[in-house]
């Protein structure tokens, strides 16, 4: 049904706060200028929200690195929590490529969704609707918190999830905003409903006893990961810490609400994944102190078994037995397993300096890392570590740095994103897909010294057959030629560039 609204009305400032310039004009997607929607929300109250994301996920040296939704990170942390419902509210074609993309990932969950039109924003209500679907879904039968993620126009347009209530029988209810013209990466996304997790789970311990862990507390004092990581690493960095009196404590983001207490009441807490600013600043409200890299290959699990020593006061030669125990395992490994090759490194996963330090310990001539997480005080061992062995890492890289990059220093194998993959092939050079095939491996302790050999070496074996295939379909299927045609397809002439074309008016 059209809907016919009027404009003045919806400029407007309205008493509850909802400002609904973002969503008109062309201004209903990430296509939109993210400058207006970010003026948008500003006028609707949100400038706090967005003054602390540009604090905690500072945008240089570029803008913001090409990537999926940003509000993906923060649904994928919620639909894979126990007990947990997660409901959007945003546009349809938002929550459309959201749930398309989580139920490829496997969420085998559903995801609620509060739809909206231009009248319930004007009306507000919208914020009535999501506040019914809370209450229609807060049964702690089912549930122990419900999620509710703000996309771009609700954020943008101010609807206040601050006023939804904070529980409803027991069922905490968290509502964030996670505008794609806010928050610059879904990895950090994931830190926006963790961090909003830990500070309601913090407040919670702060006010009373709170439940204990599923398998019971451990008997020595835990250490708290930060960051998805493979299954296997949390088990490999509990044997890590065995040696020092220590346990493994649970992994942030987490899959159940009662392993946010356990995290808080972690000795210390190791930022694996070193981007979830907003985790720590709870970590370090609760008084732990958090540590930085990780123990990959020789030298990371060296420092880091030091630095996990010195925040849990482990005296000096328990450090150092263990690792005289545990660095010559882990030496074999790199040495049982060499890679011969150059390589470029590009990602968005956070553990892009991880997987380059264990390249480079490996043996492979790594010339250039680029992530699309921003710089941080936790990954700063490894970004000395490898610049002192000559490494550009590039933070918040564009896809052109990682092209550039690919162009520059001719690489015999290509780790990256989807589209320097693509282009990697296309030049007939190995590549292999960061996400898919790089972290989803072991990467701690010896396990992950050996890990990587196999997939890295077997691709580089592969070149033979790049360069046969190349051979073979040289000139086919390329620029004009490209897709499937009747008759033999003819190059056409290039249009002049055309003349900007008119603003087309407010659309309603
Ligand atoms: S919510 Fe995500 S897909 Fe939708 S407009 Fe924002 S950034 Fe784009």
């Amino acid at each position: 049904m059209a809907v016919s609204l009027d404009i003045a009305a919806l400029r407007a400032p309205r008493p509850d706060g909802i400002d609904l310039t973002a969503t008109q004009g062309d201004g209903l997607g990430c296509h939109a200028g993210k400058d207006a929607m970010r003026a948008a929300a500003q006028a609707a109250g949100m400038s706090e929200t967005l003054e602390q994301y540009r604090q905690d996920y500072p945008a240089g040296p570029h803008d913001q690195p090409q990537s999926m939704c940003p509000a993906f990170g923060s649904l994928r942390v919620g639909l894979r929590m126990r007990r947990t419902m997660t409901i959007l509210s945003g546009s349809a074609c938002c929550v459309y490529g959201l749930t398309f993309t989580s139920h490829f990932y496997g969420a085998r969950r559903s995801v609620g969704y509060v739809p909206f039109n231009s009248e319930t924003l004007v009306t507000g209500k919208l914020f009535e609707d999501i506040r019914d679907a809370v209450h229609a879904s807060a049964k702690p039968e089912d549930y122990d918190a419900i999620v509710v993620i703000n996309l771009c126009v609700p954020t943008a347009s101010g609807v206040p999830l601050r006023l939804l209530p904070k529980q409803i029988d027991g069922v905490r209810v968290i509502g964030i905003d996670v505008p794609g013209f806010g928050v610059p990466t879904h990895a950090e996304a994931k830190d926006v409903l963790a961090g909003a997790m830990l500070k309601f789970a913090r407040t919670e311990a702060e006010s009373g006893p709170v439940q204990a862990p599923r398998g019971g507390r451990s008997e020595r004092p835990a250490v708290a990961l930060l960051g998805e990581m493979f299954p296997a690493d949390p088990v490999v960095i509990g044997g890590l810490l065995e040696p020092l009196g220590l346990s493994a404590g649970p992994v942030v983001p987490t899959r159940e609400w009662r392993e946010l207490y356990g995290a808080l009441d972690a000795a210390a807490v190791a930022a694996i994944h070193p981007f979830y600013t907003a985790s720590v600043r709870e970590f370090e409200a609760a008084g732990r102190p958090v540590v930085g890299s990780a123990p990959v290959g020789h030298d990371g699990t060296a420092d880091w078994l030091e630095a996990i020593g010195n925040v849990c006061d482990v005296p000096r030669e328990t450090v150092a037995a263990a690792q005289n125990r545990l660095l010559p395992a882990i030496r074999g490994a790199l040495s049982a397993a060499p890679i011969r090759g150059r390589i470029t490194l590009s990602g968005y996963e956070g553990s892009e300096l991880l997987v380059a330090r264990l390249l480079v310990e490996s043996g492979a001539e790594v010339p250039y890392v680029g992530t699309a997480c921003p710089r941080t005080p936790w990954s700063e061992p490894d970004r000395i570590w490898l610049e002192e062995r000559g490494v550009i890492i590039r933070y918040r890289a564009s896809l052109e740095d990682d092209l550039g990059a690919f162009a520059e220093f001719r690489p015999d194998l290509a780790i990256g994103t989807t589209p320097v993959v693509q282009k990697a092939k296309e030049a007939g050079t190995p590549a292999l897909y960061f996400t898919n095939l790089i972290s989803a491996r072991p990467l701690m302790g010896a396990a992950g010294a050996g890990s990587l050999a196999k997939v890295v070496n077997a691709a580089l074996a592969n070149r033979p057959r790049f360069d046969a295939m190349r051979d073979f379909f040289e000139g086919v299927g390329t620029g004009h030629a490209a897709g499937i045609w009747q008759e033999v397809p003819q190059a056409k002439a290039v249009p002049k560039a055309r003349a900007p074309e008119k603003p087309v008016g407010e659309m309603v």
